[in-house]
């Protein structure tokens, strides 16, 4: 668990610095608190208040959580003094009449998010999620939201490419991202193992070694594995 904004969908992280700045601008300072579970984090959260102590926090088994899919965070109201959060649900901090999380909640309707806080089943007004229509069933069959700004990246023309005389082969190899909505790379060459960043389309990777679909990878200081049939 954590709130690392970089293990979310490149298009649900723009909605969230979306979200802060519409919040800021608004008087609200909302921090997130949560963003990508595994399905062993998951698997605790579900636990706590059935089968280990604390209130229940979530109603979704592990793998049933758009967390579990890069795609939703939980967010928080920090009080005035910018340091303690602000649990209660009716805190109106900026004192404009608005009680915060729904004022945090209308925001992020405006731009595109859904917001918890308007579940039919349990309302959950932290949690804000972006599946692009997807489905939690189309996503338990593989299947994540493209990125909204590569297709618009993809409309534009491309300049036409200079001729260049062909370079050194250079000693290291590397492969470029080919997937829209990103790609993980994970600890272990094995797509039920943790993954650790979410790398951008088009971002350009060291390959250190193969395994069957698997190539072990260097993105910057990140070492792990990402499935080469979206690297090229
Ligand atoms: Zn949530």
């Amino acid at each position: 668990m954590g709130a690392d904004l970089n293990l979310l969908h490149p298009y649900v992280k723009y909605l969230c610095l979306k979200h802060i700045a519409a919040c800021a601008a608004k008087g609200l300072k909302i921090m997130v608190t949560d963003t990508y579970r595994s399905i062993a984090e998951q698997a605790k959260v579900y636990a706590q208040g059935r089968t280990t102590p604390g209130p229940i926090i979530s109603n979704a088994e592990p793998g049933w959580s758009m967390h579990n899919y890069h795609l939703a965070y939980d967010i928080a109201i920090v009080n005035p003094d910018g340091k303690t959060i602000n649990w209660s649900d009716i805190c109106d901090t900026d004192h404009d009449g608005i009680k915060d999380y729904y004022e945090a909640g209308a925001i992020g309707e405006s731009i595109g998010l859904v917001w918890g806080g308007h579940f039919k089943n349990i309302t959950d007004k932290p949690h804000y999620q972006w599946t692009n229509g997807l489905s939690i069933e189309e996503l338990r069959a593989g299947r994540l939201p493209t990125n909204p700004l590569d297709q618009k990246a993809t409309v534009v023309p491309a300049p036409a490419t200079p001729v260049v005389k062909p370079e050194p082969t250079p000693a290291i190899k590397t492969k470029v991202v080919t997937s829209s909505s990103g790609l993980f790379v994970r600890e272990k060459a094995d797509k039920n193992s943790r993954s650790i960043f979410l790398m951008n389309c088009g971002s350009k990777v060291e390959i250190l070694g193969t395994s069957g679909i698997w190539d072990k990878i260097k993105f910057g200081t990140i070492i792990g594995w990402a499935c080469n049939t979206y690297l090229k």
